[in-house]
């Protein structure tokens, strides 16, 4: 890890870079998972580095969404490992949901890497994909699931996610949640419910919102009237109108 004092103007940033750096370094993040959170830093910039009152929305539709499920399921990638290994165990704890590793680049025994990183995290139930069970509408790597994970799933949450994936999860009558930094990604397009904003903030904001959902909150009508094409479109007006332009 590269000693960056506390004091430098973009401490988080470069922080957040160590660990994918280091990430990448154990064999859990892919180096072409290096040029993903680029993209990301590039858009967290755009958004001020902070959680904007579309993401808050996004996140209080999602607690909802997530909170009705009958089988959410937790799809982990080599970043969202390398950044948040903590925070989204701590999610699976709360919902009482299963992790489930899902990576593009399949190389070196990565997957498996990434199942010890979250279980030396003390994570409890962490799933594989199996070579038998498969999705429909999509050719790559990713189209191998878990039967009891993301093939059973109503609604799939899926930080930093594929739009290919995406599409094929959604043609397959799932709901899917996701974080995703870029407000114009397939996937943010694709997705039920997009909370544009960095993995790290949004996280723990996401599993407070499922924890202190208001008892006379009807999350039924939460989801309902939830428009993700209005958030991301925000989100977008945001961008625009950028402080930091
Ligand atoms: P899509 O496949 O959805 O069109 P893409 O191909 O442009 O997207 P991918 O490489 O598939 O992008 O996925 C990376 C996505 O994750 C990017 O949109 C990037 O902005 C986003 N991202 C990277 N780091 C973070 C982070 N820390 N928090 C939230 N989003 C992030
Ligand atoms: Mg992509």
């Amino acid at each position: 890890m590269s000693d960056v004092p506390k004091s430098h103007p973009r401490y988080l940033s470069l922080t957040l870079r160590d660990r994918i750096v280091s990430g990448v370094e154990q064999g859990i993040t892919s180096i072409h998972g290096l040029i993903a959170h680029g993209r990301g830093e590039a858009y967290d910039y755009l958004i001020n580095e902070a959680t904007q009152p579309f993401a808050h929305k996004a996140i209080r539709a999602a607690a909802a969404m997530l909170y009705l499920a009958q089988h959410p399921v937790i799809s982990v990638n080599g970043n969202v490992a390398a950044l948040v290994p903590k925070e989204i165990i701590e999610l699976g704890q709360i919902l009482k949901a299963p992790l489930e590793v899902n990576i593009f680049h399949t190389e070196t025994g990565r997957e498996q890497k990434i199942k010890e990183h979250l279980q030396k995290h003390d994570a409890t139930k962490v799933l594989m994909p199996s070579k038998d069970t498969q999705l429909n509408f999509i050719d790559s790597n990713r189209k191998y699931v878990n039967p009891e994970g993301i093939f059973k799933a109503d609604v799939v949450f899926v930080p930093l996610e594929d739009g290919d994936r995406c599409e094929a999860l959604r043609k397959m009558g799932k709901d899917v949640v996701t974080i995703d930094l870029n407000p114009m990604s397939r996937t943010a397009k694709q997705a039920s419910i997009t909370i544009v904003d960095n993995v790290v903030r949004a996280l723990p904001l996401l599993s407070q919102a499922i924890q202190t959902l208001p008892k006379d909150t009807d999350s039924q009508e939460t989801v309902q009237q939830y428009n993700n094409e209005k958030i991301l479109k925000e989100a977008v007006q945001y961008i625009r109108r950028s402080p930091n332009v």
